[in-house]
């Protein structure tokens, strides 16, 4: 079954149950002020969630593209490393606004799962929230248990914690308990060695979350207290890829045809190929990886830059461009060239990608133009860094020289440091960049009267360029 064929069927047995099927929302959140990426599908129904309006349709199913980077779900250092977890994702959801609730949303998983997908009854566990004792003192959801026993043999039933089995958006807003999901796609022999049930949540790549069930019945206020909704609702959240690896056969989410047409084009212009040592596997996961969030955040109208989300977008697609330098050998722009295959694999339902595949082309690639142009030299310098330091721990201010001068994130500094086995002295780094920002401020302050920093300006005389950060110039003119 192809990707495509999977995303249509979710959206066809939901639309069957009386569902209206809705586009995704964009990756970037516009006006929530508490997050910045859209990062699962419920987001874009927070209000209705909480009561401040109505939907029009009781019941809407949709695929979602989220990004987890930043914040509460926050999955980059996984990427690459583990073969299911992205930064950019597509989340497959079905909602109940006030209309069903628990039943309808687990009966229709188990069919959805069984009787359409038909994957194995005996490959699925599923996970039931068993209260807390803390603060909220949470009853176990027998609600949810007694539905699950009804379908599945109670073996097959794990008692999950708040972490996994209560589903909280942030620190404020709608939430209440969840049941997951899970499949063990192991080989038989395999299976037998150890049961499924004891690697449930415990990070086995071929024992994944799929489908995670969430019943809203709470609102957390800001003063940390629980109240109940007026309404309850269903939020439920399905991982596409790693629902098309199970559905395909295959043991990781980069072996789907999500990401095969991604491998091939990095395989043929890099010359490498996947599958044969785990450095270079790792480093065609992350660019496979972060093209997409890169791509699909340009095309939702968030370029790269030195703030807030933009920054965010920047730092993803500069650690794609540095594992490409440094594991694969590339040292002119490449990724560029992948938003091509990707607008074709997913251009169909994304059509943003094919309207805005021009822009992200190009932005893409000045991006690793103006990073490539400083990043090997900021590479040599770390390396000296590394080979003179004492005690196994980098200086802060030399982490803020390789951020301010060549453009390297701090988290890539930090990745690169943990490779080596070696540390950041982070409170150095921001001490730094807090005396830089005062320097800044106060330069400011006095250049009003000489300087400006703005084109378009027949009384100005151009003086030249200021390099700032590696790629970021300040056209500098004297006022005539
Ligand atoms: P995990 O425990 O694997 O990190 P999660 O519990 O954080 O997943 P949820 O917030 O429950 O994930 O999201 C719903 C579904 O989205 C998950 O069941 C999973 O299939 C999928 N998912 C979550 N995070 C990612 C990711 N980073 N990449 C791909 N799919 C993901
Ligand atoms: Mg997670
Ligand atoms: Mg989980
Ligand atoms: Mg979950």
């Amino acid at each position: 079954m192809t990707s495509q064929e999977v995303r249509a069927q979710f959206l066809d047995f939901f639309k069957g149950k009386k569902h209206k099927i809705v586009p995704s929302a964009p990756i970037v959140m516009k006006d929530d002020p508490t997050l910045m990426f859209t990062n699962a599908g419920m987001n874009q129904f927070k209000e209705f969630f909480l009561g401040n309006s109505i939907s029009k349709s009781k019941r809407i199913s949709d695929t979602q593209k989220c990004l987890r980077v930043s914040g509460k779900h926050n999955d980059l250092e996984e990427v690459g490393k583990d073969t299911y977890h992205h930064t950019m994702f597509e989340m497959l959801g079905n909602w109940s606004f006030g209309d069903y609730f628990k039943k309808e949303a687990i009966q229709w998983a188990w069919e959805l799962l069984t009787d359409v997908y038909k994957i194995d009854k005996d490959s699925l566990y599923v996970s039931v929230f068993e209260g807390s004792d803390d603060a909220d003192s949470l009853k176990m959801d027998k609600e949810a248990f007694d539905l699950w026993k009804a379908i599945v043999p109670e073996d097959r039933i794990i008692m999950g914690n708040k972490k996994d089995n209560f589903w909280e958006m942030g620190d404020q807003g709608p939430c209440g308990p969840c049941s997951e999901i899970h499949v063990d796609i192991r080989s038989k022999e395999e299976k037998a060695k150890v049961t499924g049930a004891s690697l449930v949540n415990q990070d086995h790549p071929q024992v994944v979350e799929i489908w995670n069930l969430v019943f809203m019945q709470y609102n957390r206020k800001a003063n940390g207290q629980l109240e109940n909704l007026p309404e309850k609702h269903v939020d439920t959240g399905m991982g596409f890829e790693r629902l098309c690896m199970v559905l395909q056969g295959v043991k990781s989410n980069y072996d789907t045809d999500v990401f095969t047409p991604l491998i091939r084009e990095i395989e043929t212009i890099t010359g490498r190929k996947y599958g044969k040592d785990e450095e270079t596997d790792i480093a065609i996961r992350v660019v496979s990886d972060h093209i997409r969030a890169v791509a699909f955040s340009i095309a939702d109208g968030q370029l790269p830059s030195n703030t807030g989300a933009g920054y965010v977008i920047r730092r993803i697609l500069r650690r794609g461009i540095r594992y490409g330098f440094t594991f694969l050998g590339t040292n002119k722009p490449f990724i560029y060239r992948l938003v091509k295959v990707l607008g074709e694999t997913m251009g169909k339902a994304f059509p943003e990608l094919r309207e805005q595949y021009q822009l992200i082309e190009n932005v893409v690639k000045e991006e690793e133009n103006s990073f490539l142009s400083t990043l090997e030299q900021g590479l040599v310098l770390l390396d000296s860094v590394i080979k003179s330091s004492k005690n196994k721990t980098i200086d802060g201010q030399k982490a803020f020289e390789l951020y301010d001068t060549f453009g390297f994130p701090i988290d890539l500094t930090s990745l690169i440091l943990e490779e080596k086995g070696y540390k950041l002295d982070v409170e150095g780094f921001e001490k730094a960049l807090k005396a830089q920002k005062d320097r800044s401020r106060a330069a400011s302050e006095v250049s009003k009267e000489d300087w400006v920093v703005l084109l378009e300006d027949a009384e100005q005389e151009f003086i030249g360029y200021d390099t700032l950060e590696a790629n970021v110039k300040l056209v500098k003119y004297r006022k005539v």
